[in-house]
């Protein structure tokens, strides 16, 4: 039976620095390494490849309520709208991460030619027969994409889960046409709110559930939006655009959600942001 963990890391994943520091320890017991030189955070040890591959095989639940739906076209809306301002002209798109497809049928909708990849196989081989789309699954870096090339690569909330995020960038950085883009959505690790509950950790005046915006259950780096963009410059990416991402709410009364995005989420760190980076080398 293989074990939970990988062996310590003594180097950063991300930057290969050797240095790197204890910086939390979550109430799920997994250890929060920080590097001084790309200012990444990382679970060290993180969860081996047998524990994430049993955990992914029960990852996408068959349910989806119509709230949930309606989030998520939310998001989409959002972030298409933002793509959209650097390119007009809709290509080739990957969609890595498919999840349960929304966010690659929404694309199709808005005119782009959309090609999909998930980790687990049973899961993404029925989808795609559903969607009737490319979608491929396994391992990444054994896929043969033949002539296609992508003009846009869009990771929602994925980066967080690879163990290799550096390798990944420089994987989609080969398979992208020239000045293509990339978006990233990640978890803020530095968001207003997680800020406020890692000092009153610290300061011992919060003891219950330590660390739970780590979401270490499956979250394995935790990024911020100086940390990312170091990441996206050592794989080729020139950082073109970043922003908080708007909490989802597709109920909530139009004022409100004006105010809401347009005063409260533009003078704190959210939850989770977004970034759109160019392909440049
Ligand atoms: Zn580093």
């Amino acid at each position: 039976m293989p074990g939970k963990f990988d062996k310590k890391y003594e180097i950063c994943p991300v930057c290969r620095s050797v240095s790197i520091h204890h910086y939390h320890a979550d109430y799920r017991e997994n250890d929060i390494d920080k590097c001084d030189q790309c200012g990444v955070q990382f679970m060290n040890p993180v969860y081996s490849d047998a524990y994430l591959t049993d955990y992914y095989a029960g990852y996408i639940t068959p349910e989806y309520t119509q709230k949930t739906l309606d989030e998520q076209h939310e998001v989409c809306q959002q972030n298409f709208k933002a793509i959209h301002r650097f390119m007009p002209d809709q290509g080739e798109m990957l969609d890595f991460g498919l999840g349960n497809g929304t966010y690659a049928l929404h694309a199709r909708d808005l005119g782009w030619q959309v090609s999909g990849y998930d980790v687990d196989c049973a899961t993404t081989e029925e989808l795609a027969k559903k969607m009737n789309m490319d979608v491929r699954c396994g391992d990444f870096d054994k896929l043969d994409w033949g002539d296609k090339k992508f003009d846009l690569i869009y990771a929602h909330h994925v980066m967080e889960h690879l163990k290799d995020p550096l390798a990944r960038l420089k994987s989609f950085h080969s398979i992208m046409n020239e000045e293509g883009y990339l978006y990233i959505g990640v978890p803020n690790i530095s968001a207003w709110g997680s800020r406020i509950k890692f000092l009153l950790e610290k300061l011992g005046l919060k003891k219950n559930k330590i660390g739970r915006y780590y979401d270490s259950e499956h979250h394995i780096f935790y990024y911020n939006p100086a940390s990312l963009s170091k990441l996206l410059q050592m794989s080729g990416f020139k950082l073109v655009y970043k922003s908080n991402a708007s909490k989802p709410k597709p109920y909530q009364n139009i004022f409100i959600k004006f105010l809401r995005q347009n005063v409260k989420e533009k003078l704190s760190a959210g939850v989770a942001f977004f970034v759109i980076a160019q392909k440049i080398d």
